[in-house]
């Protein structure tokens, strides 16, 4: 964990700031706490072994460096945040990994950093928690580059497309609730915004014999149960994003209802791009793998937006459409 409490009005200090010598204790159980400074490991403070502490759960070295990173990219715009601050009339663990403050802490927006699977309904739980404490949640899920499979870039943009990426089903309830994935890259240290689809597969024809007559049924395009196609975005530097608050309905999406309420995003505070994200057309008759355009690109020339479409299937297809 990242922050401590010292001294008689028990104040908090991160690890980052903090100097050997004084006694720590954690936030939660107010038992002792060792601050480690190790030369490769960032500064962090631990338990001693064996602590029942719900603060004392392990933590990934990017899941720090996330807090970490967030932290400091809001700081250097002024404008004030905590690291592992409880958000009091939330239920279980109280702690948000980030609380960012609005200009004038007119509202505040907790970020939740996520690495590891669990249910969706863990989050859908938390999520609820947050809204009712009036506080929006981003949640934030870490990028595991070895995990993405075959990355292809689109040809002069910085948009990478993954056609069989494995979601697990709490990264797509992120992506819904929120309409996009704004992954943490612990490598580039930034962000990626990132937008999943359906995986669009091709049954090839078949025939077979049954009674003694020869049936048959044409090759036709399916969406994947267990892939979902990947566009990324990025990297953005953290200094790139702003918060937004956006009003969101009920909604019932795959086997889940999305929570209503004041919810938060992240967007970009830079210029425009000369292209934008694929978008979605829908599927033409298909006579064969070849014959499917699934989305549109864009791609601004000498000022006019240039639209190309896309053959979900073949890859190589996809990429020069743009070059
Ligand atoms: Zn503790």
């Amino acid at each position: 964990m990242l922050v401590a409490v010292h001294g008689a009005d028990d104040k908090r200090v991160e690890a980052g700031h903090a100097a050997k010598g004084p006694a720590y204790s954690c936030p939660g159980c107010k038992a002792p706490v060792t601050l480690a400074k190790g030369r490769i490991r960032r500064p962090y403070f631990g338990h001693r072994p064996g602590a029942a502490c719900s603060y004392a759960a392990l933590e990934t070295w990017e899941h720090q460096q996330a807090k970490e990173d967030f932290a400091t990219a809001y700081r250097a715009r002024g404008l004030m945040c905590d690291v592992e601050i409880e958000v009091l009339s939330i239920d279980g663990d109280r702690r948000a990994d980030v609380l960012l403050h609005a200009p004038d802490d007119a509202y505040r927006v907790a970020l939740e950093v996520q690495n590891s699977p669990l249910d969706y309904t863990a989050l859908e739980v938390r999520t609820t928690a947050y809204l009712n404490a009036r506080v929006p949640v981003i949640w934030v899920p870490i990028l595991i580059r070895k995990r993405l499979g075959d990355v292809q870039r689109i040809a002069g943009t910085n948009i990478y497309y993954i056609s069989h990426f494995s979601a697990a089903p709490w990264q797509l309830w992120i992506h819904d609730l929120q309409g996009g994935l704004w992954y943490y890259d612990p490598v580039a240290r930034g962000v990626w915004r990132g937008v999943l689809d359906d995986c669009m597969l091709y049954r090839n024809p078949t025939t077979w014999f049954a009674d003694g007559d020869e049936h048959s049924a044409g090759g036709h395009w399916y969406s994947s149960e267990r892939w979902s196609s990947l566009f990324l975005e990025g990297p953005f530097d953290l200094s790139q994003l702003r918060v937004k608050r956006v009003k969101r309905a009920l909604r019932k999406r795959r086997a889940y209802h999305l929570p209503a309420g004041i919810g938060a995003d992240f967007i970009l505070a830079d210029e425009p791009r000369d292209y934008a994200m694929p978008a979605r057309i829908g599927r033409t008759k298909a006579d064969g793998p070849g014959d499917f355009h699934y989305y549109r690109a864009e791609h601004r020339v000498d000022n006019q937006w240039v639209s190309a479409s896309l053959e979900a299937s073949v890859l190589p297809d996809t990429i020069r459409t743009f070059e």
